[in-house]
This record gives C-alpha cells, sequence and structure tokens, in this order.
C-alpha cells in the first residue's frame, strides 16, 4: 500500500469535535488506498502551559525534565487521535517517540533527528493495520532520555516520517488554508499561493513565517518529500493548499514571492572596541559558544582605532548575550565601552527566487519604508532576500505598505 503522512497541528485537534474532524479527513485517505501515518501536536494551548509550568518550577531548569514536561501534551493527542479512529472502525494505534524509536541527538528543547526505524510500523501494517498515530516534536537520545525537536517541531517529525518511509506525499493541516504571500493575520489582502520553491519557504520559514517549522522544509528539501500545506477545516479538495515544490515547478516570475515578519528580535551593540584583527572573533566566539544565534551584523567604520559593532539575535536571547560578552571582557580577551540592547525591533524580510535575476528590489524596499516615515536600523541581504530591522511597533505598517507596493495582492 502506499503511504501518506498526514500532520495535524495544535488548533487543528484543539478539541474531542476537532479530533474527530481530523480522523474522518484520515479516514477517508483510508478509503483511498493509502497506509496512513498520522502526526499530532498537542492541543493548542497546551505546550505552552506546559512551558509555563517548568519555568514557574524551576527558571534555570534541567533541559531534559523540560522536554520530559513539554513533550507530554503530543502523548495525550496520540492517544485520542487512535480512540477516536478506532471508534470509527479504523484499526488504529498510537507510537509515541520513544516507541518508534524517533532517535535524535541529546540537544534537548532543540533536537536533531538522527533515525527513524520503519520496521515496527510496517509490521503493523503489514497485520492489516491501517493508521499510525504518531507523537510529534519528540524523540529519545542516546542516553535514553525524552528529547523534543524545537517548537513547532510536529512539522519536522511529519517530514522526517515522510522520508524514512518514502510516504507519497507529506499533508501538514493547519489553520490556514495554505502558504500566504505573508502572514495573513497581519495583512489580511494576504494571498495563498499555489506552489513556493523550498528555497523560498525555507527562507519565509527561518525569517518568521511559523506555518512550518525551518528543519522540517530543509528536510523535505534534501529528501525530496512532496510536501503540501492545507486547512483541516475546509472542505475536502485533492487540489487543496500550497504545494512546497523544487524551483523548476514554478513559473511566476516575480522578484518577490512573499514577505515574512518576526517580532522576537532585539538588536545589540558594542560601544567603542578596539579595531584590531581578531576583533569579530572575540565577539562572536564567545556568543557562539553560549549559543546565540547571531542573524545580522555591522561594523561601524572605526575612529582613532575604535569602532561600534552591531549584531541582531532573537530577543529570548539577549540575557545570554549579555552574559557571554560581559564574561569576555572581564576574562581581558575583550575591550568595549558600553553594550546597549535595542529589545523593541522587527526583522521585515522580502523574500523571492526572482531576486536573482532582478535588481532595484532594495532600492523600492527602502524607498517604500522611508514614505511611511519607517526608519531602517540594520539591513541584510543575500541572493534571495532582504532583510531589515525596524522599531517593533511598525510590524503591520511595514508589512502592508511592501505588500501593497510589490503588488503581491496580484497573481
Ligand atoms: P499549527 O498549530 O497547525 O502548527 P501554526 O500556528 O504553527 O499552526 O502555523 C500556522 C500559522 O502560521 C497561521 O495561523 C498564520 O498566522 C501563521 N503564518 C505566518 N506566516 C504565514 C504565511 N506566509 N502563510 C500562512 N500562514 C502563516
Ligand atoms: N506542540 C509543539 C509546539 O507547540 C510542537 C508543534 O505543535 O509542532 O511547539
Ligand atoms: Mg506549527
Amino acid at each position: 500500500m502506499p503511504i501518506l503522512v498526514m500532520k495535524f497541528g495544535g488548533t487543528s485537534v484543539a478539541t474531542l469535535d476537532k479530533i474527530k474532524r481530523a480522523a474522518k479527513r484520515v479516514g477517508r485517505e483510508v478509503a483511498n488506498g493509502y497506509d496512513v501515518i498520522v502526526v499530532v501536536s498537542a492541543m493548542s494551548g497546551e505546550t505552552n502551559k506546559l512551558v509555563g509550568y517548568v519555568n514557574d518550577t524551576s527558571p534555570m531548569y534541567d533541559a531534559r525534565e523540560y522536554d520530559a514536561v513539554v513533550s507530554s501534551g503530543e502523548n495525550v493527542t496520540a492517544g485520542l487521535m487512535a480512540l477516536t479512529l478506532q471508534e470509527m472502525d479504523v484499526p488504529a494505534r498510537s507510537w509515541q517517540g520513544w516507541q518508534v524509536p524517533l532517535k535524535t541527538n541529546s540537544a534537548h528543547s532543540a533536537a536533531r533527528i538522527e533515525e527513524i526505524p520503519t520496521d515496527n510500523i510496517l509490521a503493523k501494517f503489514a497485520e492489516g493495520m491501517k493508521v499510525a498515530v504518531v507523537a510529534g516534536f519528540q524523540g529519545i537520545s542516546p542516553e535514553g532520555r525524552i528529547t523534543t525537536l524545537g517548537r513547532g517541531g510536529s512539522d519536522t517529525t511529519a517530514v522526517a516520517f515522510a522520508a524514512a518511509f518514502g510516504a507519497e506525499r507529506c499533508d501538514i493541516y493547519t489553520d490556514v488554508d495554505g502558504v500566504y504571500t505573508t502572514d495573513p493575520r497581519v495583512e489580511s489582502k494576504a494571498r495563498k499561493m499555489e506552489k513556493v520553491a523550498f528555497e523560498e519557504m525555507l527562507e519565509m520559514a527561518s525569517l518568521g513565517a511559523k506555518v512550518l517549522q525551518t528543519r522540517s522544509v530543509e528536510l523535505a528539501m534534501r529528501y525530496g518529500v512532496r510536501l503540501r500545506v492545507l486547512s483541516s477545516f475546509e472542505e475536502y479538495n485533492p487540489n487543496a493548499g500550497t504545494l512546497i515544490c523544487a524551483e523548476e515547478d514554478i513559473v511566476e516570475n516575480k522578484p518577490v514571492s512573499g514577505i515574512a515578519s518576526s517580532r522576537e528580535e532585539a538588536k545589540m551593540t558594542l560601544v567603542s572596541v578596539a579595531d584590531r584583527p581578531g576583533i569579530a572573533a572575540a565577539i562572536f566566539g564567545p556568543l557562539a559558544e553560549a549559543g546565540v544565534n547571531v542573524d545580522m551584523i555591522i561594523q561601524n567604520i572605526s575612529e582613532e582605532g575604535r569602532t561600534d559593532m552591531t549584531f541582531s539575535c532573537p530577543v529570548d536571547q539577549v540575557k545570554r548575550a549579555a552574559a557571554a560578552l560581559d564574561e569576555a571582557k572581564a576574562k581581558g580577551e575583550l575591550n568595549f565601552g558600553e553594550l546597549i540592547s535595542d529589545t523593541d525591533v522587527a526583522k521585515i524580510s522580502l523574500v523571492g527566487i526572482g531576486m536573482r535575476s532582478q535588481s532595484g528590489v532594495a532600492a523600492k524596499m527602502f524607498k517604500v519604508l522611508r514614505d511611511e516615515g519607517i526608519n531602517i536600523k540594520v539591513i541584510a541581504t543575500s541572493e534571495i532576500k532582504i532583510s531589515v530591522l525596524i522599531d517593533r511597533k511598525y510590524t503591520e505598517l511595514a508589512v502592508q505598505a511592501l505588500h501593497d507596493a510589490f503588488e503581491l495582492d496580484k497573481a
């Protein structure tokens, strides 16, 4: 039998009624002749609640116990989904990550999948089971401890299963009916895309479009998984949603395909650092060791042998970054005057494979922001994206103005 992977996110399994609705879709694919692997998230809000419990119990928590707690939301939905399917006379059973076992490395709360043995589940399919319900987001480390794959990680579980089992397709069911030109919650004129290239989706995801976890797109691209995003609430339609596919399959040639925004950014400036060979290494070495994900970097022109260095990182890593830099300063490895943190910024990014061949996108972006009176604090570009940091309060205004200017509402 061909295998299909169907993933249901938190809002799609938020209540018993919604689980029933999702189970009906699964039943339909079984009737269509598939053996189905269903990957489920925790019920909407559940993971946040569990993270809250951990933080309230232990601010400097043991990451292994964090994973033990926050992974548990998925266990509930996996069992409930299996029960619901059984009630519909669809032969189903649940698997927690460790039972598969979905093997990961030991990077707790951001673990990477290393192996998914297929024999266990395939043997059950051979015995007539039709649906394997897998708890998303979780795995087991070489030490035998429960791990999680980072927030939004059930997407990655789903794609990894699709790759391991050679599934015909991986369908990601969520609360929107596909991938839009920008977050439809930020811009109501956002347009649903029929198709989006892997490279573009990868940039959109890593720049803040949380509709797919970045790692899931990476895996789909590497293993050639046919990946589709669609709504669990709309009526069934075999051509629904957005297909994430190879660039060759896309005919559109607009310079910009989508806009991503992220509010969880911060900008940090080291004022008056000695401008000498090795200074960047002295700053970014300790930051990397502390696990700070530095994104954009600017070094100013130096005056009298001293310069300012600015970088951006996720806002929840500011304390860790400051501690690492202060420690390097105390050890005499680094010398700077002041460290200024701006935790009120957002990153707005234009993404499009069309940028490779069309120029003038950056200039137009800067003009649009100028016309709205929005100051740009940091700029970064790559082959298919341009990102700027701006004051967070202008996030919606910037996204909407850029969406209009680049006519993304028009196909
Ligand atoms: P799930 O719980 O199903 O995993 P998520 O909340 O993780 O769902 O992701 C879906 C959300 O992603 C949507 O509700 C939407 O607000 C947001 N989103 C951000 N950018 C985009 C985009 N470009 N296209 C579609 N949705 C987007
Ligand atoms: N429940 C986890 C989260 O909220 C994983 C997921 O939904 O993908 O991050
Ligand atoms: Mg998600």
